[in-house]
């Protein structure tokens, strides 16, 4: 149910936080990622003795084949791990609250309210007024969401990986799609080496049952994480979305809600709301080219990309005392910038007239 605070100037929304309800059930939480750890680790231990070892090292007399194979297995393995541990130790990220906009003077009113100036562009409702995490107690930036696991709003947010335990945002995805990379290679050195062995070395009459489920586990992790790494890598080069946003395009009745977005103009010195469809909205994002979506997500040094980070304390980049009464500065590396072409779009609108109303802001007095 949505409500609109008058007094605070503010408008909740609690109806699209995500609700992966099931994913909120703390052994639901722990019962996948544990599945999933002893299925690395049974299928691991599989490759290993049986194949490399039982069958390679000492049944074939193929060595250096059964060596190599151990320790490119046993380096990705860790590499894997090392992975995953930075992903839920760095944790999705932490939107810094934010507070109300100063759209009316209340300073007649006995409060202690902190407010700061409202920024040129936010998502709003049909009144002009900021969308509201009642959770948080916050203003919920854009791309950012509510998260349950976490009891936050987190920043870009992208989706709760069951397989992993986290929730994905800002922080851990470059992590989440290094994962993917290495798991892909993993999975696809498993699938592949035991096939050809087992295919190869099938006359021995050898028919081991732990092989079998090498192939099949090895192979459906393959696809998956193929398939995953893909898809994902697919939505960045085309829009810069993440899979929430992708989630909300395929739903009908999300694709027909409207997204109202307050926009300050320079020159006619005025404050317009306008309305914009979802798929308007979802090309706020993009960057400009593949190869600076990528950028956005993998970081910008390219080198960086496929080479795990080094595991350091997070340390806190947000300029909160520098100027605390712009977003900007509260938000630090978590602040989101909407493309030019977006933002010329949405001026177009406002000079054919095409915009709800026009919004007279008490904070807006001082640009
Ligand atoms: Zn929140």
């Amino acid at each position: 149910m949505n409500s609109f605070n008058k007094g605070r100037g503010l408008f909740n929304l609690t109806k699209l936080d995500c609700s992966f309800d099931i994913r909120n059930n703390k052994f639901f939480k722990l019962i996948v990622p544990t599945v999933f750890l002893c299925l690395l680790i049974y299928g691991s231990w599989a490759f290993i003795h049986k194949l490399c070892i039982n069958q390679l090292y000492h049944r074939s007399g193929k060595r250096a084949t059964g060596i190599a194979l151990i320790v490119t297995h046993g380096c990705l393995l860790v590499v894997d791990f090392y992975i995953w541990f930075l992903i839920v130790s760095y944790g999705p990220g932490i939107q810094p609250r934010v507070p109300t906009f100063e759209l009316i003077d209340d300073h007649n009113e006995e409060t202690n309210e902190r407010v700061i100036r409202p920024p040129h562009i936010y998502e709003c409702n049909v009144q002009g007024y900021p969308i509201w995490c009642p959770y948080c107690g916050s203003v919920k930036i854009f791309r950012s969401h509510h998260s349950r696991s976490t009891h936050a709003c987190v920043p870009k947010f992208d989706h709760y990986c069951s397989w992993l335990g986290s929730v994905i945002g800002q922080d851990n995805y470059k992590m989440f799609l290094q994962f993917l990379i290495y798991a892909t290679i993993t999975f696809g050195i498993m699938w592949i080496s035991t096939i050809i062995c087992y295919l190869k070395y099938f006359q021995q009459r050898n028919h081991d049952g732990n092989l079998v489920t090498i192939v099949i586990l090895a192979g459906l992790g393959f696809f998956f994480t193929t398939g995953l790494l893909g898809s994902h890598i697919y939505y960045i080069i085309s829009n810069n979305l993440r899979s929430i946003d992708v989630m909300g395009m395929k739903t009908q009745v999300m694709r027909n809600k409207v997204v109202f977005i307050s926009i300050w103009d320079e020159e006619l010195r005025k404050r317009f709301i306008i309305e914009i469809t979802r798929e308007q909205y979802y090309h706020f994002w993009d960057i400009g080219s593949p190869y600076e979506n990528l950028k956005d997500a993998f970081g910008y040094n390219m080198l960086t990309w496929v080479i795990p980070n080094i595991y350091c304390n997070r340390h806190e980049s947000v300029l909160q005392d520098e100027h605390p009464e712009i977003l900007e500065s509260i938000l630090g590396q978590y602040n989101v910038i909407v493309n030019k072409q977006s933002i010329e779009m949405m001026k177009d609108k406002v000079r054919r007239g095409e915009y709800v109303c026009i919004m007279d802001a008490y904070g807006d007095n001082d640009k």
